[in-house]
């Protein structure tokens, strides 16, 4: 018989990891860092629900963070397995894990600073550079739609969740004793939508025994993805039109390529103003490479572009900026332009320069695209308040601020409706993760109304038979 022992994004949106035990075996789905309040994550991000020996193999549906960012910690602490990704999860693990331990170390840095001077005693880096290369020698990369035996009968298919470059709905097939039919036990991952640029729309739900779904926006409605295109161009022509620059906080990983796909649309349609673009991150820059390098992902109005354009990401029409000293020069360049930087919630990296350097000044437009958590400066930004602090120093807040909120790369109630619809009778158990408590409790209304059963919302350490 196997089990299914909850451990992450139980009841949260962080840290996702749900194993499978199977005749003593432990498979995970996903291994991701908690993040959120520093000293509670720090511990949840040190333990695990059993001792990394004995898990043999990963299963990891997408690269973000939340998702893979506890693999080194994994291989640190023992793991000696495999770990199973479709080849573009493969390629932008290898960059986010690089730049996960990069944090890690300065984390632990800034503590130390302060323990050293306390005679207090050092604390260790959750994990090094060394340990995110040497997890990259665990992966194992499988294709969409392949079948794959990964041992003692137990088989994963990868699907399309549209939701960043690689994401995947995971389908696995255990063998059940007595039964002619393995059990089916299908895990959303994050599901994205449909519309989206660039990647094919998420793969209709496959009828399975048991179903864990993701809950991010269960009771949300979102914004037309495609009503971005012209929005981002109405910005642009306004900031332009006051002799503004457009400074645009962006995650690395998918939202940027989002942006830089439109707009290299709109410059060869001759419907931009004829200013400067520059994509200002070392990780946006790697990650759109990486993009360039799995056409295997795009949908179809993609492919069709590449073919007629030779290129879809910004050649041509983006400056892309990797060193240090290139991205201090942008600090003296005083004309109209758009600036693309991360990170996303004006937490940290090159993207405080251009904030400093653009917030006070009526021309200019600061365009939040992203979702800006409690206690940021992105959601300062938003909520405008009069001044704001960078680098320990307080500027007026004088720009145009402007929010878009269709660019969401998780799937709404709409489209989650749309996903599940079919499946209700068929599904023994469904299993509600990764989402705040209202989201989750707008899934189960959804989920009941299609007539799923046993819809349940798991704690970290629960357990269940799947049988
Ligand atoms: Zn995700």
């Amino acid at each position: 018989m196997a089990n299914l022992i909850f451990h992450g994004a139980a009841g949260e949106v962080t840290g996702s990891m749900h194993l499978i035990e199977y005749k003593g075996r432990y498979i995970a789905l996903d291994c991701g860092l908690f993040q959120g309040r520093r000293a509670q994550a720090n511990e949840k991000n040190r333990n695990f629900p059993v001792h990394p020996s004995k898990i043999e193999a990963v299963i990891l549906s997408h690269a973000h963070i939340d998702h893979s960012g506890r693999l080194p910690r994994l291989v640190k602490d023992g793991f000696r397995g495999t770990i199973y990704a479709t080849p573009a999860t493969h390629d932008l693990a290898a960059i986010l894990l690089a730049d996960s331990a990069h944090i890690q170390t300065e984390d632990a840095e800034f503590f130390n600073r302060k323990r050293r001077k306390n005679g207090e005693p050092e604390i260790e880096p959750l994990y090094s550079d060394e340990d995110a290369v040497r997890t990259m020698t665990h992966f194992l990369s499988v294709s969409y739609g392949r079948t794959l035996d990964i041992g003692g009968g137990i088989k994963i298919k990868f699907s399309d969740a549209g939701h960043i470059l690689g994401s995947a709905i995971v389908e696995i097939e255990i063998p059940s004793e007595g039964n002619e039919r393995p059990i089916k036990l299908l895990f959303s991952g994050d599901l994205g939508r449909h519309q989206m640029p660039i990647l094919r729309d998420p793969t209709p739900m496959p009828q399975c025994d048991y179903l864990i779904t993701e809950s991010t926006y269960g009771a949300r409605v979102h914004d037309n993805p495609v009503d971005m295109k012209e929005k981002l161009r109405d910005q642009i022509q306004m900031a332009v039109s006051r002799s503004g620059k457009v400074i645009i906080p962006s995650f690395s990983v998918g939202r940027t390529q989002t942006l830089i796909y439109y707009l290299h649309q709109l410059m060869h349609e001759g419907r931009l103003p004829a200013v400067p673009i520059f994509v200002d991150s070392p990780l946006s820059v790697d990650a759109t490479h990486i993009f360039r390098a799995h056409p295997e992902c795009y949908d179809t109005e993609a492919r069709n572009m590449l073919n007629k354009m030779g290129d879809i990401l910004g050649d041509g029409c983006c400056r892309f900026i990797h060193a240090t000293e290139d991205s201090k020069k942008l600090n003296d360049f005083n004309k109209p332009c758009v600036i693309i930087s991360a990170s996303g919630m004006c937490e940290a990296g090159r993207i405080l320069h251009h904030l400093a350097n653009s917030v006070s000044d009526p021309k200019n437009t600061i365009l939040i695209v992203g979702f800006q958590a409690m206690h940021t400066l992105g959601r300062r930004i938003v909520e405008r308040e009069p001044e704001i602090k960078i680098f320990g120093r307080m500027y007026p807040l004088k720009a145009h601020i402007k929010t878009l909120n269709g660019f969401s790369s998780h799937a709404d109630t709409v489209q989650f409706r749309s996903w599940f619809s079919g499946n209700g009778t068929t599904t023994k158990q469904t299993f509600i993760v990764h989402g705040e408590p209202e989201q989750q409790a707008g899934l189960v209304t959804l989920l009941n109304e299609l007539n799923y059963k046993n819809v349940t919302i798991p704690k970290m350490g629960d357990t269940f038979p799947l049988n």
